[in-house]
């Protein structure tokens, strides 16, 4: 395992900048998500991390050791990485144990590579799989080969490129608790690229969120959903309300749900995510910020809905999260409360 340091990274493809003063630090040992919209440069990110790619400017630590700077790229097969790429990359004329012992080195003879290979088919639960071929294997079974194969080498770094995207919503949950699991109990430093937010907030030690070639924050999941520095980077990570906040005369804030004389940002407009809006059919003794409002759509998931409101006195409609006994109805007048902190972010041009 090894820590990594990314500094002012810069890639450029046919002129663009992809990549522009790029910073990430992962830790060694530790699971990191990369997080961000399609486009924003996650796959060039993780190609730079792996290699394949020359960058611009900045520079790469593996630890102490530099393996990118303007000078100077140290080649893939010298970095001691497990690359699984998106659809895991296998060789299709390739059996699982040649897949799974492809990269290993040739120093090594057929007894020590075939018990290699055995070890690695077992710790992804494919024991036995060795003579099969990649078309005979399910999606996920083939995304386990694949790690199989990075994990061969006994990597300093693992790095994954959306390695559950294929997969249906069920095997995804299964075969990425098993994955991550299994990174985690080796301590493999893996960087994990994903656009699927539940991926990441589940999976990761930390989150980097990145937009347009940049990362814009990076920490702990629960410290980037729950102290995001914009509305649009708290949308990678969950739904989200904003709401308008002014101040009037008398030096009260009022928002559509809050009203206080402290705490005010001119620039800014509040945060909410849409379970700290708390709504109940009859009015609440202690709720003294309540308000009147008319349920306008109701989105029913299951384990839980998402209820659009219309607030009395105000013209945007909101959506509060409900759980449990969900037994609201269209049209409804409900009471609707505030219960969460007061996040001030920079203001949007446009409101939900
Ligand atoms: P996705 O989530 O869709 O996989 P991504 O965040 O991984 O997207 P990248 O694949 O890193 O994004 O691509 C970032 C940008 O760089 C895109 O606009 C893409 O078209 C461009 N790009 C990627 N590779 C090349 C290349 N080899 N030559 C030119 N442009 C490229």
């Amino acid at each position: 395992m090894t820590s990594l340091e990314i500094r002012d990274l810069g890639v450029v493809f046919s002129g663009k900048e992809i990549l522009s003063g790029l910073n990430l630090n992962v830790s060694s040992g530790s699971y990191a998500a990369i997080l961000g919209p399609s486009g924003c440069g996650k796959t060039t990110l993780l190609r730079s991390i792996a290699g394949l790619i020359t960058p611009a400017s900045g520079t790469i630590r593996f630890g102490k050791q530099l393996v990118s700077v303007s000078s100077l790229v140290l080649p893939p097969h010298k970095r001691n990485i497990g690359y699984v790429p998106q659809e895991g990359g296998l060789f299709p004329h390739l059996t699982v144990g040649d897949n799974v012992g492809f990269a290993l080195s040739r120093d090594l003879d057929k007894e020590e590579k075939s018990s290699i290979v055995d070890e690695m088919l077992k710790l992804v639960g494919l024991e036995g799989f060795n003579s099969r071929r990649p078309h005979q294997l399910s999606g996920g079974q083939q995304t386990r080969v694949a790690l199989a194969r990075a994990l061969a080498m006994k990597p300093a770094m693992v790095l994954l490129d959306e390695p559950f995207a294929a997969l249906d919503q069920t095997l995804r949950t299964e075969i990425s608790e098993e994955v991550v699991a299994l990174l985690k109990a080796t301590k493999t430093t893996t960087i994990m690229v994903t656009h699927d937010r539940e991926d990441a907030l589940v999976s990761a030690d930390l989150i980097a969120l990145m937009r347009s070639g940049q990362v814009v924050q990076s920490g702990a999941p629960t410290q980037v959903y729950s102290a995001p520095i914009s509305a649009e980077v708290a949308q990678s990570t969950g739904d989200i309300v904003t709401l308008p906040a002014y101040m009037s005369a008398d030096q009260r804030i009022y928002s559509p749900l809050h009203s206080s004389s402290s705490n005010f940002d001119p620039n800014g407009e509040l945060l909410i995510r849409p379970e700290e809006i708390h709504i109940s059919a009859v009015s609440q003794p202690a709720g003294k910020n309540q308000v009147k409002a008319a349920i306008s759509k109701i989105n029913y998931y299951g384990h839980d809905a998402l209820i659009e409101l219309k607030l009395e006195g105000w013209e945007l409609p909101l959506r509060a999260r409900v759980t449990g006994n969900i037994d609201f109805r269209l049209g409804q007048a409900v009471y609707a409360e505030l219960q969460g902190p007061l996040r001030w972010v920079p203001r949007k041009a446009t409101h939900q």
